[in-house]
């Protein structure tokens, strides 16, 4: 018996696990997938998320990683970009993350289980290999799909907008230390630097039919960067998705990551995301008192969900966006604090209402 039972261990079951190890709790982990665990990401961590992480007590090594200072959107005709308020943001690969995170989560002492699927659960037990394991807290952290939550009878609210993402490794040396958001009719490239000679490359459509190669060209200023460089490894995909829950807890049972629901991968908040969950579920499960993660989980995700939304509208109606870029060009400083808002540096009300009107003016006169 485990006081708590984490299903799933990818960045958000490793968190939890760590977090709830770092509150002086006794944690198992299954994972039903073997490492090197890898998965279609953009690879990019923001401030916040590398701030929940060295407070988990994971520090990136920078020969691992790259540092990135601000996020750049670019189309064929504009530019605009900020640096982040606070810090820096990293680029790190999926399988080196996951492989620090398992470290420090063994070295703590989380009793690790890969390649051990759950099957069932009940209300005081999951089923693994045809045996059942008592849990005093479950933490179901088994991805966006997430059968766990189904069988826990938790169920989505709200869940709009599936989008498709593909991620491919390029060896190119950063010729930026920002991470840039190219924007066409069928989607968004974004290359986050992963490597003093890689970057990652995350291409997310609402297009099941377009691939890669074929709609590089049409991220004009992208494609003449990669011309001549170097495919590293496959390229792997994997579904987006803005998911809403109405509860995130029930009984014993809480969930976590992806599996608690998602913002569309453009946001790059994902992991941040779970990482500042990790401890908010830890101080709940040692209070006994999940209804208190239910509260600081709406807290943590509702910039990024607004930021979501506003995104995938600029990604639906191609003028609209067209002119948001021109007008985020002509006012400087709107999209610098446009990113403070979303990585959680500054509040709508700091940056006033005088500024979003004038704002707004400029959009309507674009
Ligand atoms: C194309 C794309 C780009 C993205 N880019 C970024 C980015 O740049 N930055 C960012 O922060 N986020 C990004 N995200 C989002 C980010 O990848 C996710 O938020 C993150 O992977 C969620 O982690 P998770 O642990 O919840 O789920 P997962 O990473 O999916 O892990 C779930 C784990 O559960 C295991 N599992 C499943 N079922 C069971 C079971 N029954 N029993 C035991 N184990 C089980 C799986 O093997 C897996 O290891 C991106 C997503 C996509 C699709």
């Amino acid at each position: 018996m485990s006081e708590v039972i984490v299903a799933g261990g990818g960045p958000a079951g490793l968190a939890a696990a760590i977090a709830a190890r770092q509150a002086g709790l006794d944690v198992s982990l299954f994972d039903g997938a073997r490492p090197p665990i890898d998965k279609a990401c953009g690879e990019g961590i923001m401030p916040d998320g590398l701030a929940a992480l060295q407070r988990l007590g994971i520090t990136i090594p920078p020969v691992q990683a790259c540092a990135f200072r601000g996020i750049r959107f670019l189309d064929d005709s504009h530019s605009v970009g900020a640096t982040f308020p606070n810090g820096v943001g990293y680029g790190i690969r999926r399988v080196l993350l996951h492989e620090l995170m398992t470290q420090h989560a063994a070295a703590l002492g989380v009793k690790m289980h890969f390649g051990t699927r759950v099957t069932g659960i009940s209300a005081e037990s999951v089923e693994v290999d045809g045996k059942r394991v008592p849990f005093g807290w479950l933490v179901c952290a088994d991805g966006q799909n997430s059968p766990l939550r189904k069988m826990s009878g938790l169920f989505p609210s709200a869940s709009a907008g599936i989008r498709y993402g593909f991620r491919r490794h390029y060896r190119v040396p950063p010729w930026t230390d920002f991470v840039e958001v190219h924007w066409a009719d069928c989607g968004q490239m974004y290359v986050t630097p992963i490597a003093q000679d890689q970057v990652c490359v995350a291409f997310i459509t609402n297009n099941l039919n377009l691939r890669f190669d074929a709609v590089l060209p049409r991220f004009s200023k992208l494609s003449v960067r990669l011309a001549d460089a170097e495919i590293a490894g496959t390229t792997i995909g994997a579904v987006t998705a803005s998911r809403r829950l109405r509860r995130v807890h029930s009984g014993r049972v809480a969930l976590i990551g992806e599996a608690a629901g998602s913002v569309d991968a453009i946001t790059g908040e994902g992991l941040s995301i779970a990482f500042r969950q990790a401890f908010e579920l830890a101080a709940a499960m040692r209070a006994n008192r999940l209804d208190l993660y239910q509260k600081s989980h709406e807290r943590i995700t509702r910039v990024p969900r607004n930021m979501s939304r506003l995104l995938l509208s600029l990604d639906r109606r191609q003028r609209f966006r067209k002119s948001v870029l021109a007008a985020l060009e002509r006012e400087q400083g709107a999209f610098e604090r446009m990113l403070a808002i979303h990585t959680g540096s500054g509040s709508v009300r700091e940056v006033g209402l005088r500024q979003a009107l004038r704002f707004g003016w400029k959009l309507l006169d674009a």
